[in-house]
């Protein structure tokens, strides 16, 4: 699976992203932050899933990914939580 951070223009993308909160993958701005989707990433910089049981010092926390990293990497969609699907909400019971 992809890593966070990755991307090899990360640096550079994220730096052209001037105000704009970079993608965690691409470090691309994201434009509409309100539809964004977020990953959590531990300290090696794997997606882990939204509510994975992480120790505090393995737990980087969530980070937004642009729409486009998202569709090249459908995976990862399987980590996050969905209001639609019950199976990945198991705490509301
Ligand atoms: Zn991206």
């Amino acid at each position: 699976m992809i890593k966070a951070f990755s991307h090899p223009d990360f640096k550079r993308n994220q730096e052209k992203a001037g105000g704009l909160t970079p993608c965690c993958i691409c470090g691309k701005g994201i434009k509409d932050m309100s539809t964004a989707k977020h990953l959590r990433v531990n300290v090696y910089n794997e997606f882990v899933a939204a509510d994975a049981d992480l120790a505090p010092s393995e737990d980087m926390g969530s980070f937004p990914v642009g729409s486009e990293c998202l569709r090249n990497n459908p995976e990862l969609k399987l980590l996050i939580p969905s209001a639609t699907d019950p199976v990945a909400q198991p705490h509301r019971s």
